[in-house]
């Protein structure tokens, strides 16, 4: 059996239950046998001063998986000194796991930016990509620069995924989004108000222990 290992890349700054939620549903449709998160280092896209500390990232990130056994944390981006960019990572975790197939894990918001990222038309050599979207939008993808380049690669069902010898497969999957956003707990957090049910409560703990997002 093919083993197949999905990779959710993000600034986790913080992570919350949007993420573990989406993962897991992808873990599930898609027969993972693992999850990595993988934190980014520094953000070629974030602006500095919003973006917490990369070992802070890191312990919130670990902190909320710790009780899914089929997640793990991916250190690789965030322990590289200079900016990592998503095709070299998924390069470096196929050495790791010659025999696994990747799946690459984003939200839409991540695919409506993705040509602006670089070596993307190469992502598809490397790693199933799928767009995890709210039920409903399953059409946004179409209006994307990235979207329509990998419209040829495009497949209807999570069954349908299949390594070629020249690529992989371009899935669009529903999941349940929770309308939750790292942005919202910032804010949150900033105006001293509380983020409890909106990720673990451990991460909630560490944010205020280390007064994070504070002024
Ligand atoms: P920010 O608000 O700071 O932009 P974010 O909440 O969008 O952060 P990221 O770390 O930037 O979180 O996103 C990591 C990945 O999780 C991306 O692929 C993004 O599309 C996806 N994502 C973000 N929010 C949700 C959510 N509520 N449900 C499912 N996936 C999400």
């Amino acid at each position: 059996m093919t083993v197949r290992i999905g990779i959710f890349g993000g600034t986790f700054n913080p992570p919350h239950f949007g993420h573990l939620r989406s993962a897991l549903e992808a873990r599930e449709i898609l027969g993972l046998t693992r999850v990595l998160f993988l934190p980014a280092g520094r953000h070629p896209f974030k602006r500095e001063e919003v973006l917490a500390a990369t070992h802070h990232r890191l312990a919130m990130t670990r902190l909320a998986i710790a009780h899914e056994p089929g997640f793990d944390l991916c250190r690789l981006e965030a322990d590289q000194e200079q900016t990592a960019y998503t095709s070299e990572t998924l390069a470096a975790i196929g050495c790791r796991y010659p025999d696994a197939e990747l799946v690459f894990l984003f939200g839409a918001d991540l695919l409506a930016e993705m040509h602006l990222w670089k070596d993307w038309q190469r992502l598809i050599a490397l790693a199933h990509l799928v767009v995890l979207v709210r039920p409903g939008f399953q059409g946004a993808w179409a209006t994307t620069d990235a979207g329509r380049h990998f419209a040829s690669r495009r497949v209807e069902r999570p069954e349908e995924l299949q390594r070629q010898t020249d690529g992989h497969g371009f899935l669009v999957q529903p999941v349940t989004m929770l309308d939750i956003s790292a942005t919202d707990l910032r804010a949150r957090a900033l105006a001293g108000r509380s983020l409890r049910y909106l990720t673990p409560e451990a991460v909630v703990a560490y944010i205020d222990a280390h007064q994070l997002y504070r002024p």
